[in-house]
């Protein structure tokens, strides 16, 4: 008994604190989850044992205590709170049916029991009194007896009538006293967009909804409150004079809150008996993760009011109403260890183990911890409660830590009740070695990840390598699963990508043998002598089928950083050949299309690394052949130009103008190297500009130069002859349309013009060839004129066309 009076004891200080956080703070440390757990066990206490029910108990307690800095409002009738059903299963709403059924005296003849199901929204619950239709209070639950005045703060929120409606035709009487009841939320769209706000403004960013809407209708500016997105449903009625409501059911109090001009939310239904709050309690799991706002739950109310008189109230909640929840989104877990795992680009990425829960629908063993930032935003520490989050298919997340959970640990192994000797475990920090090859960890100034540099050497790296380069959208290289991979990385059976291609019958056959040897997993019939061999032939063929891939998925598959899909296929569209493109210096990459300064820096890194090189020059010699190659893209020409390859050596201070103005007479970028500084400032560059870029070009890094000249001549001797491109007699040229051709429209002009190879511009210049005029030709002609552009008529440019 002591010890259930002194679990009772804890309980109620558990919980009178978290309450605190929860109503008057709006800052609360737990989730609902914890709260109600606890919330339940007391009650079963109190309900075997009233003699441990204590005046302080939250049980018999609505709310929490008003903030002084409001004028108190006395409520003429109480804002009660509402039972919580926590069995989420068909059992919660059944028993809720069964209890009213019980209360009513109703016999199993007697009819189903109607009631109105809606939505628990989770936000704030205010009272708004109109008088004579003017809204003249607005004023918070409270304690449910005394609540705070918030007046001022509820004007700013649009949704609130000011005014009640008087319904078309004025027929509605407008009651002297209307009190109406109802939830100010936060939606999640506003919510994302307030915390999108605050990251831009630099300052700290908000929890969650419903506290923020809470922590903004009890702001003491009503200018800051003003400036937070709020909405409201109303959801029931206090005082009222003057009003006399036909029928007398909870569903008509909310139609008639609608006619009045207040929101009500329309998933919202009247149904019958037990079997109608299940079917509906069903229909809101499904839509939950997509309503534009959240909930705790459901309302079941008894739909007649005069039933709901009948069956009345206990301490806190009326006998008429429930709320039930659904499976928990937030649960509180321990984390039991802290993983790295290492991915195939070496990023370092640690991972919560934790203590299994149940949460948003699953049970919930881990969860990532993205980055050394992440941790210590969130101050996560081994051992450490913390708030786990899984709603809808999203993965579970560690939101937050309940700091005042944190565990002590006994330091020096010595007597545990040595103050000195208790710690907390330390802020936690990723390892600085990769904890697969024990390669250095580094992390870039700049960036999030922390990366292992072994590269290949790194086997987690090259099993994620060898995962990647065999996958569907790669290699494809059929019935090569994740087993067979870590094995054959583990067995060291492939030490690079190459050694795929080098593979027997015989080194699969050992590799299986090993590793079931290794795990004690020798088949007996293995053991008597027999041996498969069909799955390891099939493996050889499926390799051997993924020797001629399309060049792009080859790039693709060689797992470079940066370099994905698109990127490869840009790269094989543009350059054509493996050749090409496993010698292309980073400026030239840049010169493609959609390809930025990242992604031709870490391919040219990739590419001036022998050992990848080397596995390029494995992968030909094992027969390796990527399929449609091509001539380089004959619009290569216009970008090859001397001063676009200058200036994608991104030399400081060079801008594209500047480079474009200093090749201008050259044939080479190796001339660049003999001009004097005289030069450098006739050809357009400041003093300061000039210096230091001649004496970039005294610095052995200016031998690129000479490099980018043989790279571009032999780059534009691969491309097709500018005579073999396919060429149409307007090749070149730059055709104006203007007025109204006799037959041809202007779609099939320029239709026409553009398959012989021209162009056709909207705008006269010297640079335009013709100017094929038709009936009622204005300005266009009149510059052709000017500018001795030689005008053609329709039946010209047909003749041109052939
Ligand atoms: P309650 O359980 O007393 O229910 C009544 C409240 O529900 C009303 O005041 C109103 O605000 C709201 N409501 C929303 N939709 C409604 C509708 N359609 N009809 C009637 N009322 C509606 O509510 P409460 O005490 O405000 O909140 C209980 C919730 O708060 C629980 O989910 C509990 O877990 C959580 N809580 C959490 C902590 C914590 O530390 N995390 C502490 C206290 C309470």
């Amino acid at each position: 008994m002591s010890d259930l009076s002194s679990r009772a004891e804890t309980l109620r200080r558990t919980l009178n604190r978290y309450a605190h956080e929860y109503y008057v703070l709006d800052a609360p440390s737990v989730p609902d989850a914890e709260y109600d757990r606890l919330f339940q066990e007391l009650q079963a206490i109190e309900l075997a044992h009233p003699e441990l029910r204590t005046a302080d108990s939250p049980t018999l307690r609505v709310g929490g205590q008003p903030l002084p800095q409001f004028a108190p409002v006395t409520h003429v009738i109480p804002m009660l709170s509402i039972r919580t059903e926590t069995d989420v299963s068909e059992q919660g709403a059944l028993a809720f049916d069964a209890s009213v059924r019980k209360e009513l005296e109703l016999s199993d003849s007697d009819s189903a029991v109607e009631y109105a199901a809606e939505l628990k929204f989770d936000g704030l619950a205010i009272s708004l009194r109109y008088e004579d239709g003017v809204l003249v209070q607005a004023a918070t639950r409270g304690d449910g007896a005394t609540g705070e005045d918030v007046t001022q703060n509820i004007r700013t929120i649009k949704q609130i009538p000011l005014r009640l409606r008087e319904s078309e035709g004025g027929a509605a009487v407008i009651p002297k006293v209307l009190e109406v009841r109802g939830e100010v939320y936060m939606r999640r769209d506003d919510f994302e967009k307030l915390n999108a706000r605050q990251r831009e403004l630099g300052e700290k960013t908000f929890v969650n909804p419903r506290n923020t809407a809470a922590g903004a209708v009890r702001q003491l500016d009503p200018k800051i409150a003003a400036e937070r997105p709020l909405s409201f449903y109303g959801y029931g009625l206090g005082a009222i004079e003057g009003w006399v409501l036909q029928p007398d059911t909870h569903s008509s109090v909310l139609n008639a809150l609608t006619e009045f001009g207040f929101p009500v939310c329309d998933i919202r239904e009247v149904v019958q008996g037990g079997a109608g709050l299940v079917a509906y309690h069903a229909r809101v799991a499904v839509l939950r993760d997509d309503l534009p706002f959240d909930i705790d739950g459901v309302v079941y109310k008894v739909n007649s009011i005069g039933l709901q008189r009948q069956l009345g109230f206990r301490t806190r909640e009326p006998r008429w109403a429930v709320a039930q929840k659904f499976t928990a989104e937030e649960v509180l877990t321990t984390i039991e260890a802290i993983d790295i795992q290492v991915g195939r680009t070496g990023a370092l990425t640690p991972v919560a183990r934790l203590a299994p829960v149940f949460v948003g629908g699953v049970t919930v063993t881990n969860a990532t911890l993205h980055n050394q930032d992440e941790i210590e935003r969130k101050d996560i520490r081994l051992g450490d409660t913390v708030v786990v989050r899984r709603a809808g298919d999203v993965i579970p997340e560690v939101v937050s830590v309940v700091l005042d959970k944190r565990p002590m640990i006994d330091v020096l192994g010595a007597d545990l009740f040595d103050v000195k000797h208790v710690e907390q475990y330390p802020a936690y920090r990723l390892p600085t070695q990769c904890p697969v090859c024990g390669s250095h960890a580094v992390r870039e100034v700049g960036e999030a990840v922390t990366r292992c540099t072994g590269g290949l050497i790194c086997a987690a790296q090259r099993k994620e390598a060898v995962r990647h380069f065999a996958s569907r959208r790669m290699m494809d290289i059929d019935g090569l699963g994740e087993r067979y991979i870590d094995n054959l990385v583990d067995l060291g059976y492939v030490n690079s990508l190459a050694d795929l291609y080098r593979l027997t019958l015989d080194d699969f056959l050992e590799m299986k043998r090993r590793a079931d040897d290794r795990d004690g997993a020798t088949p007996e019939s293995v053991k008597a002598g027999q041996v498969t061999t069909k799955w390891a032939e099939n493996l050889l063929v499926g390799i051997e089928a993924s020797k001629q891939p399309p060049l792009a998925r080859f790039i693709f598959a060689l797992g470079i950083r940066h370099v994905g899909e698109s990127t490869a296929k840009t790269l094989a569209d543009w350059l054509g050949s493996l050749e090409r493109i496993r010698h292309a210096p980073a400026p030239l990459l840049r010169l493609l299309p959609d390809i930025g300064s990242t992604v031709a820096n870490s391919l040219a890194e990739f590419l001036a690394e022998p050992h990848n090189q080397q596995v390029i020059d494995d992968f030909l010699a094992l027969g390796v052949t990527p399929q449609g190659e091509h001539v380089p893209n004959p619009a290569l020409r216009e970008k090859l130009t001397l001063g676009a390859l200058l200036a994608a050596l991104e030399i400081p201070k060079l801008s594209a103008a500047r480079c474009n103005a200093l090749v201008v007479s050259n044939s080479s970028l190796a001339e660049l190297s003999s001009f004097s500084l005289g030069r450098l400032q006739d050809a357009g560059l400041s003093k300061d500009i000039a210096q230091s870029f001649f004496d970039w070009l005294t610095t052995p890094a200016a031998e690129v130069l000479l490099q980018l000249d043989t790279l571009r001549t032999d780059l534009l001797a691969a491309l097709p002859a500018a005579e073999a491109v396919p060429q149409g007699v307007l090749s070149g040229r730059t055709l104006v349309l203007t007025g109204t051709l006799p037959t041809l429209s202007r779609d099939d002009a320029k239709a026409m013009i553009e398959a012989a190879g021209g162009k056709v511009s909207g705008s006269v210049s010297k640079k335009t060839d013709f100017v094929v005029a038709g009936e009622a030709a204005g300005s266009k002609l009149q510059k052709a004129e000017e500018l001795g552009v030689k005008v053609l008529s329709e039946e010209d440019l047909i003749q041109l066309l052939g």
